[in-house]
């Protein structure tokens, strides 16, 4: 099924399956991923709509929108699990996945895809594999095949080998925050960007990444989360000093910022507010793959 189904069947993801359509649009998605998250259908079947989205004959929508048709030939084969270039692995009877499966799928990886377009590993319920399938796996990832993508999608990803785990971008599905940007948040992401604006220097910038910790402490998950909402606040005022430098200020989601807004767009306009926009996104996707909060506050602020 496309994204655009995941969403509308599992609300409150819209967030993490964006970021993976945009991954797919701009052709930046990890060769290695890891899919976790609660067990059931969620994370399999975005799995399967990323398969599609890389496959589809005839895709739409740009950037977080982006999506496959859902009806071409190539979407119909990978909903069927008929598909020359998609190729799922799922535990036998006995419970486990055995080595001879993984090593069948990783002899065919090996060949380029067939149709033209990118190959799909989905290993659903990775966990199932014992240390000795996860080591031929590993040779794999080390160095993936071009134009193949592993997709391990699990409910339990600290049962992997450390050394696949550190292959592979974790992503963990976990339901959106509140998607509204809330105040504090936004003060703290214009501050952020208005000191960027100010200054090249590498210390000063580094000094402006305490601003985006604001609020973290012992570190872990409300940490993760306390940066991500100062982000999402960050990457909502560039869609707007995006839209303003376009002239359409009438979709601005930040009014009441409108000043700081006209500020900013001298400096964030044009290519470097798509390259900051981005950097934001990649620190979004480090942050949902366990990334440090200080490592990602310090690389993003000096990419802005
Ligand atoms: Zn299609």
């Amino acid at each position: 099924m496309p994204f655009s189904e995941v969403i509308d069947r599992h609300v409150g993801h819209r967030r993490l399956v964006g970021l993976l359509a945009r991954s797919v649009y701009r052709r930046t998605l990890p060769p290695s991923l890891i899919f976790s998250g609660p067990a059931g259908a969620l994370t399999r079947q975005t799995a399967v709509a990323v398969a599609q989205a890389l496959n589809c004959l005839s895709p739409r929508g740009e950037a977080e929108a982006f999506d496959a048709c859902g009806a071409c030939a190539a979407c119909a084969r990978i909903a069927r699990g008929a598909h020359p270039d998609v190729f799922v692995v799922e535990p036998g009877d006995s419970g486990s996945i055995k080595i001879e499966a993984v090593r069948d799928v990783i002899d065919r990886a090996g060949y380029r895809p067939f149709e033209g377009k990118r190959r799909v590993v989905i290993i659903d319920e990775a966990d199932a594999m014992a240390a000795a399938p996860q080591n031929a796996l590993l040779k794999v990832l080390e160095e993936p095949p071009p134009s193949t993508v592993f997709i391990l999608v699990t409910a339990r990803p600290d049962m992997l080998l450390p050394t696949v785990q550190s292959r592979c971008q974790r992503l963990r599905f976990q339901l959106d925050e509140q998607a509204e940007v809330d105040e504090e948040a936004r003060d703290v992401a214009c501050r952020v960007l208005e000191r960027a604006a100010g200054s090249e220097e590498a210390r000063l910038r580094i000094d402006a990444a305490k601003d985006l910790l604001a609020g973290t402490g012992a570190g872990g998950r409300e940490d993760r989360e306390q940066l991500a909402s100062h982000l999402h606040a960050m990457a909502s005022l560039l869609r707007d000093v995006e839209l303003l430098s376009s002239r359409a200020s009438s979709m601005l989601a930040n009014p009441g910022v409108r000043p700081q807004l006209d500020r900013l767009v001298k400096t964030f306009h044009g290519r470097r507010g798509l390259a900051a926009y981005e950097a934001v996104d990649q620190a979004l996707l480090a942050l949902d793959s366990n990334a440090g909060v200080k490592a990602v506050a310090d690389w993003l602020v000096l990419k802005l």
